[in-house]
């Protein structure tokens, strides 16, 4: 197990592009780390210099407080996992997992001890005489997977390792790489642009966008407590509904319904805003159907609904505002009614309309 410490670093390719900017994290021992963010955030690029195969521009890298920016990738210690498993075909499971082993010359018999513990872990003890071509893609997933284990490093790096596999076959593969990493224990970086996959399986999300890194936290902390509204809307599906107006006497407007910001701003707070641009934003699973007490009531068209089994997604139209509410399914609204909703005082969030940074609810209290 390995422990990783980031200091300002940067990534300045040689066409001048600037990839990553003031990059700065310390991961603890044997922590499952998430990086996500849309395409070209830099979450390659940053995963790339942690394994060796990109040099770092500035700053300071370091592995077990060791400075390590100008390790050679085998010194590092690192396994990675790549989206194409890159398995050689005309070896069967048994050799691609031992493949580096019996490259680095070790004993026959350490490595039958060392596939067989390995297939073991990963539930391909029944398909080690197979060519890759004749197992699933998640299986070979874990062949790949296998290959990387095998070596007892400290250090797990993945990237995209789900995007080649079909919907349930991820949702499989996500529950496996967790109980693979509760097993080896490696830390573990793993890259994805996906927000489920991130939520389900990191102990701690580094959420990232143009280079910078917009919030590092647990699932819980980003999706309840986010910084800003690019992580608001990057985290929970469907995302967070924005709505924006200038602060007019204290209120602010959801199409044509005000809101009275004194019961969720502190008075200081709600002065400083007057005549300034506010966005607010509420989670379409954070609203309840009809009008509630202590709760922004609005009035909406119901412009399409989408039954998935145990939800159903609304869209809806505020005055023109197109937004996205989550109901039960018994509760599913007719097509073209008119209906009203309230989200509760504590559910509310409110982001500078220049900044976009997030302003404390006085009514939350998490
Ligand atoms: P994706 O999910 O699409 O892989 P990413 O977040 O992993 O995206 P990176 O691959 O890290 O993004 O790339 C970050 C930025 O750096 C992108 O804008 C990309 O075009 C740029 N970039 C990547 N490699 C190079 C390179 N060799 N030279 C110049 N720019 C590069």
């Amino acid at each position: 197990m390995a422990y990783l410490s980031f200091k300002n670093i940067n990534k300045i390719y040689p066409n001048g592009f600037h990839a990553v900017h003031n990059f700065n994290l310390d991961i603890e021992q044997g922590e499952f780390i998430v990086f996500v963010g849309p395409s070209g955030c830099g979450k390659s690029t940053t995963l790339r210099m942690i394994a060796g195969l990109e040099n770092i521009s500035s700053g300071d890298f370091y592995i077990n407080g060791q400075r390590a920016n100008e390790m050679g990738p085998r010194e590092r210690e690192v396994a990675m996992v790549f989206q194409s498993y890159a398995l050689y075909p005309q070896m069967s499971v048994y050799d691609n997992i031992a493949f580096g082993l019996s490259l680095q010359g070790v004993d026959d018999d350490i490595i039958e001890k060392k596939v067989t513990e390995t297939a073991r872990i990963l539930g391909l003890t029944d398909y080690l005489e197979r060519k890759p071509r004749a197992l699933s893609g998640g299986q070979r997933q874990r062949v790949a997977i296998g290959r990387a284990i095998i070596r007892k490093v400290g250090i797990f790096l993945m990237d995209e390792p789900l995007s080649n596999l079909d919907a349930k076959q991820r949702v499989t593969m996500r529950s496996e790489i967790a109980d693979i990493h509760r097993k080896v224990g490696a830390t573990t970086i793993y890259v994805t642009h996906d927000q489920t996959e991130a939520m389900t399986m990191a102990d701690r999300i580094v959420v990232m966008k143009d280079g910078y890194v917009q919030q590092v936290g647990s699932p819980y902390e980003l999706y309840f407590k986010p910084v800003n509204m690019f992580v608001a809307g990057f985290i929970g599906e469907p995302p967070m509904n924005f709505m924006s107006s200038d602060v007019n006497k204290g209120t602010v407007l959801a199409g044509k319904t005000s809101l009275d910001l004194s019961h969720i701003l502190d008075e200081k707070t709600l002065a400083s805003y007057e005549g300034k641009k506010m966005v607010v934003g509420f989670r379409p699973e954070a609203i309840e159907l009809g009008a509630k007490e202590n709760a922004y009531v609005l009035n909406a068209t119901v412009e399409l609904t989408e039954l998935l089994g145990d939800n159903t997604n609304v869209y809806v139209d505020i005055d023109g505002v197109k937004t996205i509410l989550k109901v039960d399914p018994h509760d599913t609204p007719k097509m073209d009614s008119q209906i009203q909703f309230s989200i509760p005082y504590n559910q509310v969030y409110l982001f500078d309309g220049e900044t976009e940074v997030v302003i404390e609810n006085k009514t939350r209290n998490l």
